[in-house]
């Protein structure tokens, strides 16, 4: 979504002229934000992520255990 230019200055100094929702400062390599609105949206789809990943781990475990260790134990390997 384009808007109109602003100029934030990052924590470190450094002005960057922002166009976008967010942008890499090219002097700390930290991001900087257009507002605190994409501020806090950044960190809530930083948040899911992180989320999502640990909901695929946890699933996976969980398939592993069902693929792997239960057939075991059970004595015979089920195939999909
Ligand atoms: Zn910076």
């Amino acid at each position: 979504m384009p808007k109109p230019p602003k100029d934030i200055t990052c924590k470190c100094g450094h002005t960057t002229t922002l166009e976008t929702s967010k942008l890499l400062c090219i002097k700390c390599g930290k991001y900087v934000f257009y507002n605190d609105r994409e501020k806090r949206r950044y960190k809530m789809t930083t948040f899911y992520t992180l989320a999502l990943f640990l909901l695929a781990f946890g699933f996976l475990t969980f398939l592993f255990m069902e693929m792997i260790v239960t057939p075991l134990m059970s004595g015979q390997a089920v195939r999909p």
